[in-house]
């Protein structure tokens, strides 16, 4: 039996790759991608995520119009007024630990995860698979690449694009050395729904503004809100609604039509207790090691925090990758967190990916319709990709060390 053979593979449909399969598609690229989940449940999933113009611009290129539309019409809506408070509820003046740096994000603007998939992967039957987890890859002589994935089957392709996030099984065989850093930052997060809110309530302050608690003393808390509007969705069709993947797994973690309000912090290691025991935890038992810390703070706060459903909490290492890599060009290439997983300070990362997909998409469109010399295309976007991908892992790392540290210095993180 023969090989199957596409132009450009895409391993990994995460918003980089479904961005890249998406632009590809639009300027009659043949294309494919090969995804190891059924269903993306992993617990980011769950949340919006903030969106930059660079972002922007790039679904707009790469999106048939009909689409982008629809991203603009079921974008939820953030505040748009910030506040710091201390953690007596006083007001303080933001003199806030501005970066310097050009800043291309909307803060009004919130995208759900699902939604976004749901839109990237509209229109395409046929070229994503799901039920492929990629083990490796082999160059062959004509230069092509054979990629072989866990149910033994193969794909031949003209490039290969390991778009598998943070631990790409692509970039493993790649780039073997490049290793992911551990920042020794621990992450927790959680939702309250706004009607819930509203039951409880909860602050306005809270849930109308963007709002930053900066204790005296301690790590911070950082507030905001996502509303959905459902008659949005409605013109739509299924976009914006339930994702039926979904539909098993209990709680309101992963409900993706009702607006809410979420809180996320970040501790040094150890600070909340030893990583081997909060991994084990359930949300609740998170909240209350957390409620352990700030258990002092006003009573507005705590409500918030006390009052939030445990199926949306969950603890994170926040990892980064180490920028700098270099390579010689090839028939495999690599895009988004891949190659540069940041940390999510400056909300950077997806953003990044989207930007990506721009990339390549111009440079394939310059090889296979305008004559480009192939090799040249990868080599062009693998330059412009690490000159942007690199800078956005270490603004996100200086903006951790800004946010997390402001108090206290974090322990772990190496200069980078
Ligand atoms: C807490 C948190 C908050 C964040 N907030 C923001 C934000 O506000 N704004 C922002 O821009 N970014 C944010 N990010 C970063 C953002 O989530 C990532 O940068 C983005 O998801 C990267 O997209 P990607 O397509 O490169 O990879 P991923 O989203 O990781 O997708 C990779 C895909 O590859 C698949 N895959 C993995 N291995 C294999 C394999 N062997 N075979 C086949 N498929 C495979 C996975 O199942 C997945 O679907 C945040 C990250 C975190 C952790």
């Amino acid at each position: 039996m023969t090989t199957p053979f596409v132009d450009v593979a895409i391993i990994g449909g995460g918003p980089g790759g479904l961005a890249l399969a998406q632009g590809l598609k639009k300027n009659g690229i043949d294309t494919a991608v090969f995804e190891r989940d059924p269903i993306r449940a992993d617990y980011v999933q769950g949340f919006r995520m903030r969106i930059r113009q660079r972002g922007i611009d790039a679904l707009q290129a790469n999106l048939p119009p009909h689409l982008f539309q629809a991203f603009l019409d079921t974008l939820g809506l953030a505040p748009t007024e910030n506040l710091v408070l201390n953690e007596t509820f006083q007001r303080l003046e933001d003199a806030s630990q501005r970066s310097g740096e050009p800043e291309d994000t909307h803060i009004e603007k919130s995208v759900s995860r699902i939604t976004l998939r749901q839109i990237l992967l509209s229109g395409l039957d046929g070229v994503f698979h799901t039920g492929k987890r990629f083990e490796r890859y082999e160059t062959l002589p004509d230069s092509t690449v054979l990629a072989h994935f866990s149910d033994g089957s193969a794909i031949r392709a003209n490039l290969l694009v390991g778009a598998d996030g943070a631990g790409s099984a692509v970039r493993r065989q790649l780039l073997p050395d490049l290793k992911s850093i551990d920042t020794g930052v621990r992450r927790l997060a959680g939702k309250i729904t706004l009607d819930a809110a509203a039951r409880h309530g909860i602050s306005p302050l809270l849930t109308e503004f963007n709002a930053t608690i900066r204790p005296r003393d301690g790590r911070g808390l950082m507030i905001t809100s996502h509303r959905v509007d459902p008659s949005a969705y409605a013109r739509h069709d299924f976009i914006g609604t339930e994702d039926p993947g979904h539909a098993d797994i209990p709680g309101f973690h992963f409900n993706n039509s009702t607006s809410y309000t979420w809180w996320n912090t970040a501790y040094d290691t150890d600070e909340l207790g030893p990583d081997d025991v909060l991994e084990t935890l359930d949300g609740a038992a998170l909240l209350e090691a957390l409620l352990g810390r700030i258990g002092h703070w006003d009573a507005r706060i705590l409500k918030l925090v006390r009052n939030s459903d445990p199926s949306t909490v969950a603890f994170l290492k926040v990892k980064s990758s180490t920028p700098g890599a270099t390579w010689q060009s090839g028939p495999v290439t690599l895009l988004g967190d891949a190659i540069h997983a940041m940390t999510y300070f400056r909300a950077l990362g997806g953003n990044t990916a989207l930007y990506d997909a721009g990339l390549l998409v111009r440079e394939l469109v310059a090889a296979r319709r305008h004559g480009k010399p192939p090799l040249a295309a990868v080599e062009d976007y693998e330059n412009a990709m690490r000159e942007h991908g690199y800078e956005a892992v270490r603004s996100s790392l200086s903006a951790m060390q800004r946010n997390v540290g402001v108090n206290r210095p974090l322990k772990a993180l190496a200069a980078l």
